[in-house]
């Protein structure tokens, strides 16, 4: 059974400017209805202001709650920052908190949007305007809800908003397995970063995933997962420079979450990055990804 959160405001209408649209967000659900053979929806609620405040700048939470983000600001994000795009982003902050508290009871369970690592204190980037993940990290922590969280990164671009919003946390502990020669230029600093050369594939891929995860979880010891699981590392994907196949996707999502699972330890994903011409076949990876996970967190309960 595939736990996952969506919000009709998910999928905003296309912006004024700039290339990126959000037609995925609903082509993802469609892809999920088609070829997941189980599945429960959930609906979020936005994300209360205030828990946005507590990682991102109030001034720039004002810009964005009232769309009047200044023009560099946007540029830097990618697309102007309209009333639907605000309430967008306050859904699908909601929606990665929505996912990790359906993981503590079920295992496993996904956001179908979020994973926006690039957004930082005082400004979005990189097609991100508020860093969901580091906002229900810190939620779930001040709530009691976990006690120390692992945020996973795996998209193919570094995870730096994340990096530089949480460093110095000792309950939280960020690795990001990412391209070295893509976007961000400049790296932040997770607590754990593995900068891969060009065309890396998935033999390779694998093999660093399995070592990172055995050597964070036996000196770390996480109680809540949280998972950005890009699939922009495909061969065909337009914006990665990895070299991964359907199936080395499919087994690096299999081995976050049976590493996860053999610990006891519950996974939220959040959608991530995955680009292409074809929207409909980016879609249907990042649904593939969501039910391997499902199917592989059902191979034995997690018992907290
Ligand atoms: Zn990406």
């Amino acid at each position: 059974m595939l736990h996952i959160v969506h919000h009709g405001d998910y999928v905003a209408p296309r912006p004024t400017s700039g290339s990126f649209v959000f037609d995925k967000y609903r082509l993802v659900m469609e892809a999920v209805r088609e070829h997941a053979p189980r599945h429960a929806a959930y609906e979020p609620i936005a994300m209360d202001r205030a828990w946005i405040e507590a990682v991102h700048d109030a001034d720039y939470v004002e810009e964005v709650l009232t769309a009047t983000v200044p023009r560099h600001k946007e540029r830097r994000i990618g697309f102007p920052v309209s009333a639907a795009i605000a309430s967008r982003v306050c859904y699908t902050s909601g929606g990665t908190w929505l996912a990790a508290r359906l993981a503590l009871e079920h295992g496993y369970a996904a956001n179908s949007a979020g994973g926006s690592h690039h957004a930082l204190a005082d400004t979005g980037a990189g097609y991100c305007v508020f860093n969901d993940l580091a906002i229900a990290a810190n939620r779930l922590l001040a709530e009691g809800d976990a006690r120390r969280i692992l945020i996973v990164d795996l998209d193919v671009h570094q995870g730096d908003g994340t990096a530089v919003l949480l460093a110095g946390r000792s309950d939280i502990y960020t690795l990001s397995i990412h391209s070295e020669r893509n976007f961000p230029t400049r790296k932040a600093r997770s607590s754990r970063d593995i900068a891969l050369p060009d065309a890396v594939g998935d033999d390779d891929y694998l093999a660093i995933l399995d070592t990172a995860l055995r050597d964070i979880f036996s000196s770390f010891a996480p109680d809540l997962l949280l998972y950005q699981a890009g699939v922009d590392p495909h061969v065909d994907d337009r914006l990665g420079r990895l070299a991964l196949s359907d199936a080395g996707l499919e087994k690096r999502d299999r081995m976050v979450i049976r590493q996860a699972r053999d610990r006891n330890i519950p996974v939220a994903s959040a959608l991530g990055g995955g680009y292409g011409q074809d929207h409909r076949a980016v879609a249907l990876r990042h649904a593939r990804s969501m039910i391997a996970m499902a199917d592989e967190a059902s191979r034995r309960d997690i018992i907290r």
